[in-house]
């Protein structure tokens, strides 16, 4: 019992010790300012010295006006400072760098105060997290960031809290609970804030949840209004902003069956939310359906607002000012929560400038409306896609019949992870051009045959198990791997066209910032972090960050320095479902901010875990039918975490090379008897009989076994 208990803590204990390394000196906090933020001040910031908000600007282009490290002098960047985040999850964040002080965040919401010429700590804050939470984050236990405002630090955390933390000291001034903490809400997005407001949504979509952006009154934690995207189960008024929109437009695009009466419906606010100063209104991304599949959410088949849409609310009071829905009627999990970009293009009558908000969402289409109005300007496919065959005059998709999926698995780009997920889009004015980190990850779509609503597990009405081979062997592994596509896009939202695009080797690359150095930088998920031409793609500098590089880098100046940073990470959504992407050799790394200058010449410390020796504890054993059996359960109930095909990145223990999966005993106690609840691993003793659970047993055993014999050289 303990020696297998060791093992699987192993990962927590990596992470504790990696917390305890020496820490630099910090100057006294009283020589700095400490976040005296107001909307003004952002409104005027221009993503130069500071980096005052998520996305740069209120306009979120993530495009700063600094010069100092440009295309003649990209070579000479090196490593300044480096700072230990302490995780081996996911990473996400995008710094805010304000007076000096860098605010970041870990994976479990905990923040970090830094200096941000130094790396030297301030403060740090962990808002103690029970991580029972963990089994409810579709996505991993990530965070992409905090707001600052009038000298406090908001935090969203992933348990569904929002907190205010004094910016000098990292002490909690409020926090309040956002969310109904008995359903499986998560937060992973970075608050906003505006005119005295602070701006959250949540997620939880993939679970069942009901979605809703939420305005707290910034000085005290109170609510001011909330915005719900889908309508309530009786749809009657909520008392809340978004009453008008449902009982005008939103609630006859629902039927009044199917599984959105008792799951919410989806629709959660989990990333994008900008402020439009010029129309002073919020637009918001909206998540996808939940369940997944229509057929089983909403058997009527409506638009079902306002699901994959973005949506524009006045931001004092939260009132409904327009739509426009990416995907009607969403069945694939496409979200249109991904970023949003406010600028000024030629598109006016006579070339005159016109206010818009662009978009490249998961379903595969780039689109560009007004931003006063919300009107469809233009639309074009960004990438390859088989599930519409264009966009008609109102952008509406032109569906491919098939694409609505029955029991038969369709094959279709893009799958659920999106042709770009939330790895942030940046904007460069000058060039106008927009660069997106897109991505091809195909999905076999299938109707699930035994759907029905579980409590604290996936409910998509999509059945992963469709598909997947009894025994994956080493060459289907191989061939999934060679189906994942990512490029950098330049694209011209004007001509709605590719200016240029780099090619990557695998999915799942980085966000993006632009420069008025005429610089584009971004990281890939081997670790590389590039700097390219932003007029041409030429590649003019790459360092090699030791784990994952795909959260949004950032840069700022101080003292005539100008320094570029980006927080690296392995674990997110992609790492936890898609091992088989991951080079063998990569091992799961632990998490750091890495900041950049010219003619610095610091290392990146190496992540210094053990190898962890891939060979199977016991033989393999069980029939065909019961390793059937296997792949089925396995693939509906694990794979989400553990890896399809029982390959993990490493991130979560790999199943296939574990002590416990030897031990029948142990494996029942950890599956059913839930031994690890406190580390996010719930027991499943309500979905999985005891046959059940040996059947897994039996299969990830038989994958063990495959993958040992091809590593023996064969
Ligand atoms: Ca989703």
């Amino acid at each position: 019992m303990v020696a297998w208990r060791s093992i699987v803590l192993a990962g927590s204990a990596l992470a504790l010790l990696a917390a305890c390394g020496p820490k630099k000196e910090a100057p006294p906090p009283e020589e700095k300012g400490f976040a005296a933020v107001d909307t003004k001040r952002i409104e005027t910031a221009s993503a130069g010295a500071e980096w005052l908000t998520y996305g740069g600007t209120y306009d979120e282009q993530r495009h700063s006006s600094l010069t100092a490290i440009n295309k003649d002098n990209v070579d000479q960047l090196g490593v300044a400072w480096t700072f230990d985040l302490a995780t081996n999850r996911g990473v996400e964040v995008t710094p805010i760098v304000v007076d000096g002080v860098m605010y970041v965040t870990s994976a479990w919401s905990v923040v970090y105060a830094l200096d941000a010429k130094t790396g030297a700590e301030l403060w740090e804050h962990d808002p103690d997290v029970d991580r029972a939470v963990g089994v409810n984050a579709c996505c991993d236990v990530v965070n992409r960031g905090v707001a600052v405002y009038d000298g406090k630090i908001y935090v969203g955390v992933i348990d569904g809290r929002l907190q205010a933390l004094d910016a000098k000291t990292g002490d909690l001034v409020w926090e309040t609970v956002t969310v109904d903490q008995s359903k499986p809400y998560t937060i992973t997005g970075a608050p906003r804030v505006v005119n005295g407001k602070v701006l959250i949504g949540n997620g939880g979509a993939e679970l069942g949840v009901r979605g809703y952006l939420t305005a707290y009154d910034a000085e005290t934690g109170d609510k001011v209004w909330r915005f719900y995207t889908v309508p309530n189960p009786a749809k009657q008024p909520d008392g809340e902003a978004s009453d008008a929109a449902f009982e005008k437009i939103g609630n006859v695009t629902w039927g009044d069956e199917g599984a959105w009466v008792t799951d919410g419906g989806g629709g959660t606010v989990w990333d994008s939310i900008v402020y439009d100063e010029v129309n002073d209104q919020i637009i918001f991304g909206v998540g996808n359906g939940s369940p997944w599949n229509r057929t089983f959410r909403d058997p009527s088949g409506g638009d079902n607002l306002f699901l994959s849409s973005i949506v524009a609310v006045d931001v004092n009071t939260g009132e409904y000012k327009w739509h426009f829905q990416t995907t009607p009627g969403d069945n694939w999990d496409y979200t249109a929560t991904q970023t949003i970009i406010l600028a000024d293009l030629p598109l006016g009558e006579n070339g005159a400038s016109r206010r818009v908000a662009m978009q490249a969402p998961k379903n595969g289409f780039f689109y560009v409306l007004d931003a006063a109005t919300g009107e469809f300007i233009s639309g074009d496919a960004y990438g390859p896609m088989t599930w519409a065959t264009g966009l008609d005059e109102n952008g509406r998709p032109i569906e491919v019949a098939a694409a609505r999926y029955g029991k038969v698995p369709v094959s279709q780009l893009p799958g659920p992870l999106g042709a770009h997920n939330w790895h942030p889009m940046a904007y460069d004015p000058d060039l106008a051009l927009a660069y997106i980190p897109a991505q091809e990850i195909p999905q076999a779509y299938a109707e699930d045959p035994r759907f029905q609503t579980k409590a604290t597990a996936w409910n998509t009405g999509a059945d992963f198990a469709a598909g997947v081979p009894p025994v994956a062997t080493p060459e289907i592994a191989k061939f999934l791997r060679s189906t994942l596509k990512g490029r950098l896009i330049a694209w011209d939202p004007v001509a709605q066209a590719p200016r240029w695009s780099v090619e990557h080797d695998n999915a799942w690359n980085g966000g993006v910032l632009s420069t008025a150095g005429g610089l584009v930088f971004q990281g890939k998920l081997n670790g590389d972090f590039v700097a390219y031409d932003a007029a041409t793609g030429d590649k003019l500098w790459s360092q090699n960050v030791k784990s994952g590089a795909g959260a949004g880098p950032g840069t700022y100046m101080i003292d005539g320095e100008q320094y570029v940073t980006i927080a690296t990470g392995w674990g997110s959504a992609f790492a936890l479902v898609a091992g088989y992407a991951y080079d063998n050799s990569v091992q799961s790394t632990v998490g750091k901010v890495v900041t950049f200058k010219l003619g610095a010449t610091g290392e990146i410390p190496d992540a210094d875990l053990p190898l962890i020796e891939k060979t199977p504890k016991a033989a393999s054993f069980g029939t065909e039918a019961q390793i059937a059996e296997g792949v089925v359960d396995f693939s509906r109930n694990c794979a989400v975490c553990h890896g399809a095909l029982g390959v993990s990145s490493g991130v979560l223990p790999d199943l296939r090379w574990s002590a416990i999966t030897a031990d029948p005993e142990a494996w029942k106690g950890v599956v059913l008897g839930g031994h690890f609840a406190v580390n996010g691993m719930v027991s499943f003793e309500e979905y999985l009989s005891e046959n059940d659970v040996e059947s897994i047993r039996a299969y990830v055993l038989a994958q063990a076994q495959a993958a040992a014999s091809e590593s023996a050289g064969q």
